[in-house]
């Protein structure tokens, strides 16, 4: 029987996995993973390595430990040898450019097919009438959902031939510390876990479409980890939604996959997006450099309670709820006028979904720089939006537990509460919690300058 590879990258399932599925069909397969997460645009973070690992845990497990692992080119050559591989199947990565490996790979005399995958429609098959890539989300959401996504295909067990090499702790993915063990204990890394969050959240979806822009709140999927490393595909949650007798056509939730899927789409005909200004006119900002201020925003030290409890939440949990990535990434860009780079880079080190679409996206937008991006006069009052869905003050309260006692009416601006109000709360500003480090209303000035200059 012929034996083939499957090579899992950011596909860490079974389920609707359309290379592995075409690897069982050809004959027997060896399972690997490796290399990829140096091959990135963005070797992965520091917080997703974790994630990795434990997703990696949970893959070989499915596979009854046979998961060989890559850690250099010369492996695969190992490998061909002693199972005499005739093709190598996988299902791309999103701006990896696989032509060193396909040519390496096809020295050896082995075939190899690359699959697009991890999205709910062919980038190719969205195009405008005239053809050109769409950049505007709206005509793009209109035309994606006149078409409705492939069922997701069913799972298939690779007929496993061997493990022939490395171990997954050999990757070195959890540094000795204290924070990967906390970061990690809310999750459920692996397809397993990603069903069951699914599950989970179908069963509450009602309350998405109001209360997503609650961060105190359970509303949102919390799916955004298992899509990065692919543990479930878009096309089984959004079939999921309409077997839970949903129209995804009309779902806040489904329409908020089709911005993922725009970002990737995005990717796909912008490679650079996740360096470059997508608006060139915003290679002439004039972006501040100062390590100070950038360190203040990264440890949660602002002095605007809600920014510094987005950024402590990042910290301490690997995540941040959508809302608050917009908050504390307009307070970055637009209040502090700090490049926006600087804050993919520090997410990617922090998130646990760190993806180069989505990060990539989500900055330029904010930014204005990016395609159908927030207007540049849009910046985000962080007293007033902390007000408006942070309504009771529990999300704040829980990140930044030194205005615990503040009452409602000052939290979000304690620089306003007479001293009497702050004695009683015990805080005393710039010893127990900071003052701010920029005026909101003065750096929205200069920012409206600054933009107006490009
Ligand atoms: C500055 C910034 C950086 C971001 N970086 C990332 C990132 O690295 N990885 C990442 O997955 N998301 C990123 N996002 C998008 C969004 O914040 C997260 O996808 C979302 O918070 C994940 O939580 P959830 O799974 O509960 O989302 P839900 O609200 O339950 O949404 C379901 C899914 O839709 C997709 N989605 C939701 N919101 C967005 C959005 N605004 N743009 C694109 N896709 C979306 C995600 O895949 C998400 O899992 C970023 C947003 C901003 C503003």
């Amino acid at each position: 029987m012929t034996t083939v590879i499957h090579w899992f990258q950011r596909d860490l399932r079974l389920t609707d996995n359309q290379a592995l599925a075409a690897a069982k069909q050809r004959g027997a397969v060896l399972p690997v993973y490796g290399l990829i997460d140096a091959w990135q645009p963005v070797p992965t973070g520091s917080a997703s390595r974790v994630w990795l690992h434990h997703s990696l845990m949970q893959l070989a497990n499915q596979l009854g430990g046979n998961l060989s692992i890559l850690t250099t080119m010369d492996d695969w050559a190992d490998l061909m040898r002693r199972y005499a591989v005739t093709a190598v199947y996988w299902n791309a990565v999103p701006g990896v450019d696989y032509q060193p490996v396909h040519e390496y790979l096809t020295a050896l005399g082995v075939q190899c097919y690359g699959y697009t995958e991890g999205l709910l429609w062919e980038p190719g098959s969205v195009v405008k009438p005239d053809g050109q890539p769409y950049k505007v989300f709206t005509p793009y959401y209109r035309r994606c959902i006149g078409t409705a996504p492939n069922r997701p295909t069913a799972s298939v067990h690779p007929s496993v031939v061997g493990c022939g090499l490395g171990n997954i702790a050999g990757l070195d993915l959890v540094p000795q510390l204290d924070w990967p063990a906390r970061v990690i204990q809310q999750w459920h890394p692996g397809e397993r876990g990603a069903t069951e969050r699914l599950a989970g959240f179908l069963s509450n979806i009602q309350s998405y479409s109001e209360g997503r822009n609650t961060p105190s709140e359970p509303h949102v999927s919390r799916l955004s980890p298992h899509l990065a490393f692919g543990e479930i595909s878009p096309r089984t949650i959004w079939h999921a939604v309409a077997d839970h007798g949903l129209d995804p056509t009309q779902d806040a939730f489904c329409r908020q996959l089709v911005w993922r899927e725009f970002s990737h789409y995005l990717l796909r005909d912008f490679p650079t997006f996740y360096k470059e200004n997508l608006n060139k006119r915003f290679d002439r900002f004039p972006w501040r450099d100062t390590d100070p201020m950038l360190a203040a925003w990264q440890s949660g030290r602002t002095g605007y309670p809600i920014v510094d409890a987005g950024m402590r939440e990042l910290w301490q949990t690997g995540t941040m709820h959508n809302r608050v990535r917009m908050i504390v990434g307009s307070f970055l860009v637009k209040n502090l006028r700090i490049h926006w780079r600087r804050g993919f880079e520090w997410f990617w080190d922090c998130l646990l979904d760190a993806n180069t679409a989505n990060n990539s996206f989500g900055w330029q937008w904010i930014a204005g720089s990016g395609a159908d991006a927030a207007p540049y006069f849009r910046i985000f009052n962080p007293i007033l939006q902390g007000k408006k869905f942070d309504t009771n003050g529990q999300y704040t309260r829980q990140y930044v537990p030194e205005l615990a006692a503040m009452p409602d009416r000052y939290l979000f601006d304690p620089w306003e509460a007479p001293k009497s109000v702050l004695d009683q709360a015990g805080v005393t500003l710039g010893v127990h919690y900071p003052r701010p480090i920029v005026s909101i209303s003065d750096s929205r000035q200069l920012a409206l300058a600054a933009f107006a200059s490009i």
